[in-house]
């Protein structure tokens, strides 16, 4: 297939490029950089691969054939969409109707990556693809949330008016390498605390829970979705769930950093609870994450460790 995927330098559009260039496809990764980087598909060497520069926002120009596109463009970090609001709604409205746009025009399918923060503060726990979710539509997470929830909406009307082969794939939180350090997010914070002896910042009382996949395990799951027949919803996450504070002290004891923990004001809306229910996936893709929590945060360690080493301004 000749597969574009938006959002390509980002970390997982990165990742998503190396699986479908291994498994043999033409891959035209877009992306403006405004939080993917370059360096990310820096290690790319295949006559398959192109990148083109563009803000997919105010269109996406694609020449040739388009058989497949997955759409990940957009900032994904809390501390990301809390500065770049505007651009975080844009994206999800307007690239999203863009990149529909444009399977509609090649007569491709169009894989949306949505997100666990449709379901908002969850009042379901786990949470199923049934749940419709609670969001604060005026909070300051509503910028990223009501944009994947149109983007949810766009993608079905899409799907039920013209027929385009669409997938939804909800993603819960993902780590590993090709994280920015400073995207503010929990697993690059505490690795780069606990490299360089830094207080573990931790959000209010650290009661609050989340799950975390290995991005391989993601980009599989994401992978099997694209290929499948499935045009619903699908959770793809880790389902082992742990509160900030065992996560903490899970880093703290991997790293074997004598870090102390500090307690921060928790930011608003902060969810109180999040763990996928994969059943769907398991019975439908014949999905599961593989990799353990101590075996991921290993290889995102030595990965944060090694860009510490060789970037230090930017990790200071
Ligand atoms: N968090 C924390 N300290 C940090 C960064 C995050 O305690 O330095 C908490 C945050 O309040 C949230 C959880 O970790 O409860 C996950 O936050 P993240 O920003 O990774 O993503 P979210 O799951 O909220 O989208």
């Amino acid at each position: 297939m000749r597969i574009v995927i938006t959002g390509g330098a980002g970390f997982l559009g990165s990742h998503l490029c190396d699986r479908c260039l291994a498994e043999g496809h033409e891959v035209v990764a877009v992306d403006n950089f405004i939080t993917g980087s370059p360096e990310n598909l820096s290690h790319i060497d295949s006559p398959r691969f192109s990148f083109r520069k563009q803000n997919i926002s105010e269109g996406i120009f694609i020449d040739g054939n388009v058989d497949f596109i997955l759409h990940f463009a957009s900032p994904a970090s809390p501390v990301d969409y809390l500065e770049l609001p505007i651009q975080t709604l844009k994206v999800g409205a307007l690239g999203t109707h863009n990149a529909l746009g444009l399977a509609r025009a090649k007569g491709a399918g169009l894989l949306l990556a949505s997100t666990s923060e449709i379901y908002g503060d969850p009042l379901v726990h786990p949470q199923t693809e049934e749940y419709w979710g609670n969001v604060n539509t005026i909070g300051p997470r509503g910028c990223y949330d009501e944009a994947k929830r149109f983007a949810e909406a766009i993608v079905m009307a899409y799907h039920r008016i013209h027929n385009i082969d669409t997938k939804i794939v909800r993603i819960f939180n993902t780590y590993g390498p090709r994280m920015r350090l400073n995207d503010g997010r929990i697993v690059p914070n505490f690795l780069k605390q606990a490299i360089l002896g830094d207080p573990l910042t931790v959000y209010g009382g650290g009661q609050q829970t989340r799950s975390f996949c290995f991005a391989t395990d993601l980009v599989d799951g994401i992978y099997r979705l694209m290929m499948s027949q499935e045009n619903m919803p699908v959770n793809i996450g880790n389902p082992s769930e742990f509160t900030v504070l065992e996560f903490a002290n899970l880093v703290k004891k991997l790293t074997g950093s004598a870090s102390p923990i500090v307690h921060q004001p928790l930011p608003q809306d902060d969810p109180k609870q999040r763990r996928p229910d994969i059943t769907k996936a398991q019975h439908i893709l014949g999905w599961q994450p593989k990799v353990t929590l101590e075996e991921g945060l290993q290889e995102t360690l030595e990965y944060f460790r090694h860009k510490l080493e060789t970037m230090p301004l930017e990790a200071g």
